[in-house]
């Protein structure tokens, strides 16, 4: 594994639209694990491949629920309810604000071994599950926030 540079708010490719994954391959799955190395370098609970300059439907996420999800081609087919909390971003360092996302979704992906898998999240996995999602389609929290963004 390998630690990967991470882009930051103001470089164009952080809003761009990722493409989907024909395959969960070796090359994905190493970019998947060098994506989750990097993640906890810089002590994320997520991160989005646009983040590390790569402009593929992949994502990574620890919410300490004792599983590192790895996704590819992620896509919410439903969301109910509704939460409001505070949110940052590892290409946004300065910043935080408060968000409001879904409290529960179901969203389908490839996992690692290449299978379709279907989860059912709520709370924190949710909210990181739609921020990282945000990152396939060129968007980040920042467009989201509903106060004033905090810069730190
Ligand atoms: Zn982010």
């Amino acid at each position: 594994m390998a630690l990967r540079n991470l882009r930051y708010e103001g470089d164009e490719i952080l809003r761009k639209k990722s493409r989907e994954v024909p395959l969960v391959d070796d090359r994905i799955r190493m970019l998947m694990d060098d994506m989750v190395e990097t993640m906890y370098e810089f002590d994320g609970v997520g991160l989005a491949a646009p983040q590390v300059g790569i402009l593929k439907r992949v994502v990574v996420i620890d919410v300490e629920d004792g599983r590192v999800y790895k996704m590819a081609n992620p896509k919410i087919i439903t969301e109910s309810g509704e939460q409001s909390a505070q949110e940052g971003c590892l290409s946004v360092p300065e910043k935080k604000g408060v968000v409001t996302r879904p409290m529960k979704v179901i969203v389908e992906y490839i996992n690692e071994n290449n299978e379709a898998e279907k989860l059912e999240a709520e709370g924190l996995l949710a909210r990181a599950i739609c921020h990282e999602i945000d990152h396939l389609n060129g968007v980040l929290f920042t467009d989201r926030v509903i106060d004033d963004i905090t810069e730190e």
